[in-house]
């Protein structure tokens, strides 16, 4: 994910990032997806802000990575409360473009991705 849209998402709650540890997956490579699972990123940090506000949780967000073509976050610690957040940004990313945002689907052409029609005939 480029530089200025990973600064965004760790504005939106930097408590989440603060204290990583330096070997954690997301200190050595920051979001490891495409630029298009942006409003999907921005939208499950922002109700996991709440939650974590709400619930003074001092949770440390981990690792984002596209994983078999969908999006997963990884927490340091298992909350249920963030459980149903992360599950849902899986599911909106299997239908959202990781390129360019726009809808999408998850195709296997030998690798899982989900791409819009446009992005996949690149
Ligand atoms: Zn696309």
């Amino acid at each position: 994910m480029s530089p200025d849209k990973t600064k965004e998402l760790f504005d939106i709650h930097p408590s989440f990032f603060t204290s990583l540890h330096p070997f954690e997956p997301l200190s050595m490579s920051g979001f490891d997806c495409g630029d298009g699972w942006m409003d999907v990123l921005r939208k499950a940090f922002t109700e996991m802000k709440e939650v974590a506000e709400r619930n003074g949780y001092n949770t440390k967000i981990t690792q984002v990575k596209e994983k078999y073509g969908t999006l997963r976050i990884y927490l340091d610690a298992d909350f249920d409360d963030f459980d149903h957040i992360i599950q849902r940004a899986e599911k909106e990313s299997s239908e959202t473009c990781e390129l360019c945002g726009k809808p999408g689907e998850l195709v296997n052409d030998g690798w899982y991705h989900t791409f819009c029609s446009e992005c996949a005939s690149k």
